[in-house]
């Protein structure tokens, strides 16, 4: 058993490391070898689903592993581990699925600068069509310039108010 407080840590942790190896995920086997898959994100297909759809699966094993052989085998910072990787897909699903290329109509505008640099950010992550020369392949540690931007937006926004 570890304590709750070392479960939270490694929690935290394990979220934010799933931010490098969605990152290293992105940039090197999507953009690559798994490129037939993710594809589709980038071209743009008719339909609801996208072949991009199936990292969600794939990012889901670590996460259901995790969970289920950390309580067979009662080693529970892999639970609080597999948790982390799968607050972090729900995160991923809000941020981008959601609020950024809004599959659903759930959130409304979020005009604070983190939000408004992610999205651009990713925007331009999307500017590429094709698989080679991208950029800003994470999704929620955000290059400077853009959260520098973001915020002069955003205070040239509130003035105009
Ligand atoms: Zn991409
Ligand atoms: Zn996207
Ligand atoms: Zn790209």
């Amino acid at each position: 058993m570890i304590p709750t407080w070392a479960g939270i840590l490694v929690f935290i942790a394990t979220f934010f490391l799933t931010e490098f190896a969605a990152w290293s995920a992105h940039k090197f086997a999507m953009h690559g070898f798994m490129w037939y898959f993710h594809k589709d994100h980038h071209q743009g297909q008719p339909g609801f689903f996208e072949r991009n759809d199936v990292f969600f699966l794939i990012f889901a094993v670590p996460s259901w592993l995790g969970i289920m052989l950390g309580l067979m085998y009662k080693q529970y910072g892999f639970v609080w581990m597999g948790f982390g990787i799968m607050a972090y897909g729900f995160t991923y699903f809000l941020i981008h699925d959601v609020f950024i290329h809004r599959r659903f109509k759930w959130i409304r505008e979020i005009n604070t600068p983190y939000f408004l640099a992610i999205r651009r950010a990713h925007k331009m992550h999307h500017k590429h069509i094709n698989k080679e020369d991208g950029e800003c392949f994470g999704l929620l540690i955000v290059p400077f310039k853009y959260y520098n931007e973001a915020r002069k937006t955003y205070k040239q926004n509130k003035a105009v108010k």
